[in-house]
């Protein structure tokens, strides 16, 4: 039986690449698209809705979230409510915010998955940089990414800092007297560590973590050059999410 799918923001850049990746896989059926401004009523056969509130009679197994992060937190509540299994990758989620939805896919018996990065790739780097960080404390994120992104820092930068802070002994790092002439010319500051947003139009999404140690360095970096490169991962988070029973966090738990 085909696993019965929603796409909210299909109009959007994720979207679309979601839109795409959902109607070539026979296992998957697209039962329903949201987006709050189309005047389309249907695409290809499949229902147009405005507003996600007209979503709760269509019969679905599965939410896919690519909108924006204003609305991600009450869309992703949503779907559990209604008995969707959310599979989101719109970022900007506070961890409180996540911590109750974890708790609320427990109560509901649904699984789901929030993810800062669908790209395998990126999900292996989070892991080096976690080993890394282990011998070089010293270490500063950079996240590239394309100028239309509404974000920063980015939730993949976010998140590396977070499994980084986990290894990581705490640390100042820079000169203790250090001055910023410029504001913002160090980054934003997470547990010591330093996190710097690029934005250029030409770029998708990328990360280089940088090490430092008494005499050497070390550069993690991952690109992301086409949107295909997130598909991978929210196929497979699709047919994971039905099977389980809670939400989680990162890709890494359903690989
Ligand atoms: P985008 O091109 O701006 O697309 C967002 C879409 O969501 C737009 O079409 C927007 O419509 C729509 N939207 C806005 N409010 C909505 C609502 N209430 N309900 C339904 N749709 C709504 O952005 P994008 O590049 O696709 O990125 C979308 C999100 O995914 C961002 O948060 C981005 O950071 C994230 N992202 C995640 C990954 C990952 O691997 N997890 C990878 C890349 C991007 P309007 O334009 O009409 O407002």
């Amino acid at each position: 039986m085909s696993i019965k799918v929603i796409i909210a923001g299909f109009k959007g850049k994720m979207g679309q690449a979601a839109y795409n990746m959902v109607t070539e896989d026979p296992a998957l059926e697209l039962v329903g698209l949201l987006d709050p401004l189309t005047p389309e009523k249907e695409v290809a056969g499949v229902p147009v809705f405005n507003q996600k509130e007209d979503l709760s009679g269509v019969e679905a197994d599965v939410w896919v979230d690519f909108t924006t992060p204003k609305v991600a937190y009450e869309n992703t509540r949503f779907a559990l409510e209604q008995g969707f299994a959310p599979v989101v990758g719109t970022t900007g989620f506070t961890s409180d915010e996540i911590k109750g939805l974890v708790e609320f896919s427990r109560q509901k018996e649904l699984g789901g998955l929030i993810a800062p990065n669908f790209a395998v790739g990126a999900v292996l780097l989070m892991q080096f940089a976690t080993q890394a960080a282990k011998y070089f404390p010293d270490v500063e994120i950079i996240e590239l990414h394309h100028d239309q992104k509404k974000d920063a820092p980015s939730g993949t930068a976010i998140k590396t800092a977070e499994l980084i802070s986990k290894v990581r002994p705490q640390k100042h790092q820079g000169a203790m007297d250090e001055k910023e002439l410029l504001k913002g010319a160090r980054g934003a500051e997470m547990d010591g560590m330093r996190i710097h947003s690029v934005r250029l139009p030409g770029l998708v999404a990328h990360q280089e973590v940088i090490f430092g140690g008494q005499g050497e360095g070390l550069t993690l970096r991952h690109d992301s050059y086409d949107r295909k490169s997130f598909m991978t991962g929210v196929n497979l988070g699709i047919k994971e999410v039905v099977k389980k029973k809670e939400l989680v966090y990162g890709l890494e738990y359903l690989l």
